[in-house]
């Protein structure tokens, strides 16, 4: 039996242990402690802002950063749609209202056209979203400039979910660093992981610092506890923070690997009419996190879906692209606006979207092995 060959499973350095034992040697399991303050401010250096908290995860973070930003009930809030749900939960936490904007085709992120229309038809109503919430996927940095330079004329803060693009750079810049607010996730199959975690990153170092008061139950410095606004369990635990301090020493190297899984495939499937890598827009450097493609249905004779199964056969793990949210019987009656009037990206890529093993494990002989099965499946139709 041969083992399953991995969408994408955590990656140990070899230095974890190390800042794990030093939090056993002084007894600081938890909570907090010299881990956390260390993985906070090095990551924080990494990518190059004034401050970062982290948090137990991603999803906290999200839920964190709206709340900073003053998002309530039954506030707007605009999301991309092509995500993971975790991006869009904490909207519904708050008893706000999401708005779901559509993909475009060079970054498979939020369409600055459709998020325009959102904005304009949203000034006509008198009533703006509280926070746009801008997606990175799969590692590839959304069209920062364009998006920014919209959100700014409306002056609507951003959120970045910067969960999938740690390490990723838009001209130069790390993604995640954009907005008002950055989050990071170290969930399992992330390009990191602490074994579950996030991290919120800002220049603005009032908000963090007030973002670890909301995290740690938003207890008002008195002698009793004392509590005036609603406060969440959100911090990282100095064990967790351990395995990110030691995850953070290889980074770089995940995304050279990550990289080199992508540039195999891209250079294998190349001369394939009807297979198409994720692009990467001009100026942009993905870490890519996961290595995907679609297939063009009018020239090849396999539905993603079928890919997936007659690769799972061959125990080898592959996903849809992420069901995009306006989709989603969650989200039904949800407003949501598209690329153009003839386009709908979003729907169309998940559609045509698959996920290819993209494990930093993988061995070169155990994707010439997916290649082989993918080019012999895709061919023999
Ligand atoms: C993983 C992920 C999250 C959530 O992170 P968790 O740490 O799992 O809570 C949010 N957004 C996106 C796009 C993700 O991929």
């Amino acid at each position: 039996m041969t083992s399953r060959i991995l969408l994408s499973s955590p990656h140990m350095g070899g230095t974890e242990q190390k800042y794990i034992q030093k939090a056993f040697d002084t007894n600081w399991i938890a909570p907090l402690g010299m881990n956390v303050d260390g993985f906070e401010q090095e990551l924080a250096a990494y990518v190059k802002v004034n401050a970062a908290s982290a948090t137990s995860s991603g999803t906290g973070a999200i839920h964190l950063a709206l709340d900073l930003l003053g998002v309530g009930t039954g506030d707007l809030v605009f999301c991309s749609t092509l995500t993971f749900i975790a991006s869009a939960n904490p909207i519904l936490y708050l008893g706000a209202t999401p708005v779901f904007i559509d993909s475009e085709e060079t970054t498979w992120n939020m369409s600055p056209q459709a998020l325009e229309r959102a904005l304009y038809e949203a000034k006509e109503n008198g009533v703006l979203p509280k926070a746009v919430i801008i997606v990175n996927l799969y590692g590839q940095s959304a069209r920062m400039d364009e998006l920014m330079n919209l959100c700014n004329k409306y002056s609507v803060p951003v959120i970045e979910d910067a969960a999938e693009s740690l390490g990723s750079l838009y001209k130069g810049k790390q993604s995640g660093t954009f907005g008002k607010l950055g989050v990071y996730s170290f969930n399992g199959n992330k390009i990191i992981t602490t074994s579950g975690g996030g991290m919120l990153v800002s220049d603005d170092e009032q908000l963090i610092m007030r973002s670890r008061f909301l995290a740690t139950q938003a207890r008002d410095p008195a002698k009793h506890y004392q509590h005036s606004v609603v406060g969440y369990n959100y911090r990282m635990s100095n064990i967790a923070a351990g395995i990110g301090l030691g995850q953070l020493e290889v980074l770089n190297e995940r995304i050279a690997q990550k990289r080199a899984i992508f540039k195999r495939y891209e250079d294998a499937f190349t001369d394939v009419d009807g297979i198409a890598m994720m692009p990467e827009l001009e100026g942009t450097f993905s870490n890519r996190w996961l290595s995907t493609m679609t297939l063009d249905p009018q020239k090849i004779k396999v539905t993603p879906y079928e890919l997936i199964d007659l690769l799972n056969e061959e125990n080898i793990e592959s996903r849809p692209i992420w069901k995009p949210l306006h989709m989603q019987p969650l989200f039904e009656g949800c407003k949501f606006y598209t690329h153009s009037d003839e386009q709908i990206v979003s729907e169309k890529l998940f559609a045509t979207g698959i996920c290819l093993p993209s494990d930093s494990k993988m061995t070169i002989e155990e994707q010439k092995k997916v290649i082989e099965i993918i080019l012999y499946i895709v061919l023999a139709r």
